[in-house]
């Protein structure tokens, strides 16, 4: 079970319809979009208090909320994740980061770009 699987769960059993198709327009992907504001703030807030238990709850709201984003978008969340995962993991050699003088992690001849709109299907 992914988290996005338990969101959709959550959401199928609150009435929220699970878009099958991109899109970025109605009252849902709003909604989504203010929750996770509003978590952010309240991790922020839990962060500045030095409050360890509020933190790892909010941050745990944060990806619940953002799950749910990608399920009222019709986002898969997972293929996006492995085209950024890729992206990233090619900033190293044989698992070796390049840095330059400063501790700078550098981006290698080997380096690319997340391929988003491959992960999207368009
Ligand atoms: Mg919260």
């Amino acid at each position: 079970m992914t988290y996005q699987e338990d969101v959709e769960n959550f959401m199928k059993a609150g009435d929220q319809p699970i878009q099958e198709n991109l899109t970025l327009n109605g009252a849902q992907p709003e909604l989504y979009m203010n929750l996770i504001t509003e978590e952010y703030k309240e991790t922020l807030e839990a962060f500045q208090e030095q409050n360890m238990i509020e933190v790892a709850d909010g941050l745990a709201d944060m990806v619940w909320v953002i799950m749910g984003m990608c399920s009222s978008c019709g986002i898969d969340f997972e293929k996006v994740w492995n085209e950024v995962k890729a992206s990233n993991m090619s900033k190293f050699i044989d698992g070796k980061a390049i840095k330059n003088e400063a501790g700078k992690i550098m981006k290698p001849e080997s380096y690319f770009h997340p391929d988003i709109k491959k992960a999207l299907g368009l």
